[in-house]
């Protein structure tokens, strides 16, 4: 039988919920589940450094972007000297632009809405001059993420954590981007109905750690840190509902990570 081999397609191990020390313990844990390949997440300019200083371990890649809410000209000129200011080493495993796009669900204020569009648009054309494939961050603001990428995008997309509804996920399948599937999906019937709807062509898991884990949280009870190697969880529940094998679900995800993120 073929090795089933993992990615974790978007995930957050920075301070304060990861200590640098505990990265090497969290990808020995991912590569006993064979989670083989994660992608870490810096989305604001403060995280960027602790980010890249995290490629050296094995089997860590990163994306460096800007989550809307934070999103101005003075961070994007961060981003963009970062990305430039890459060495060659760090270029090797730093692998597409994001998160960016719109957050609706934190930002009410219409002038701020258009503000994000704003900085959105100017970040795909960054991540067109770099030439990196984007991940996008689209919180209750779907349908405008989708018409200002269909306008904008000119590298790969991939659409994380996309709660969009089936006409949105049609328009997103239809243009060719990937969709990534939380953890949380396991157990939350909102995550289900959405996962439902993406083809296998076009799905990629990923934890969003520390959020959206597999395990609901138990009353009086801390919510439990998610973390890559719980990418297992998604495997079983998509095996489960396609009826199909485990190795077939990780194949094709990963395969799909792999094409869009170019794993090297
Ligand atoms: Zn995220």
């Amino acid at each position: 039988m073929e090795p089933i081999e993992l990615v974790d397609a978007h995930t957050h191990l920075i301070l304060p919920w990861f200590e640098a020390y505990e990265l090497e313990e969290i990808m020995k844990r991912a590569f006993e589940k064979k989670v083989n390949w994660v992608v870490n997440c810096a989305s604001e300019p403060e995280n960027y450094q602790e980010v890249l200083n995290g490629l050296t371990i094995k089997g860590l890649y990163s994306t460096l972007g800007l989550q809307p809410t934070i999103a101005n000209l003075e961070n994007l000129s961060k981003l963009k000297q970062t990305i430039e200011n890459l060495t060659s080493k760090e270029r090797m495993k730093n692998l597409a632009l994001g998160e960016v796009g719109l957050d609706y669900y934190w930002v009410k204020e219409e002038k701020e809405r258009d503000n994000q569009a704003i900085i959105f648009e100017k970040a795909l054309e960054l991540a067109h001059e770099v030439n990196l494939p984007v991940v996008i961050h689209s919180r209750d603001a779907e349908k405008e993420s989708i018409d200002i990428l269909e306008k904008k995008a000119q590298t790969p997309v991939l659409m994380h954590s996309f709660a969009g509804d089936e006409e949105q996920i049609k328009r997103a399948v239809d243009n060719g981007w990937v969709i990534s599937v939380p953890t949380s999906v396991v157990y939350r019937k909102k995550a289900q109905r959405i996962a439902e709807k993406i083809p296998l062509e076009n799905l990629v898991l990923e934890t969003d750690a520390p959020f959206l884990g597999p395990f609901p949280r138990k009353k009086g009870e801390k919510q439990t840190r998610n973390e890559p190697a719980n990418i297992i969880y998604s495997l079983k529940y998509f095996a489960e509902r396609r009826e199909i094998s485990e190795l077939e679900v990780a194949k094709r995800t990963t395969e799909n990570a792999k094409k869009f993120y170019k794993f090297r």
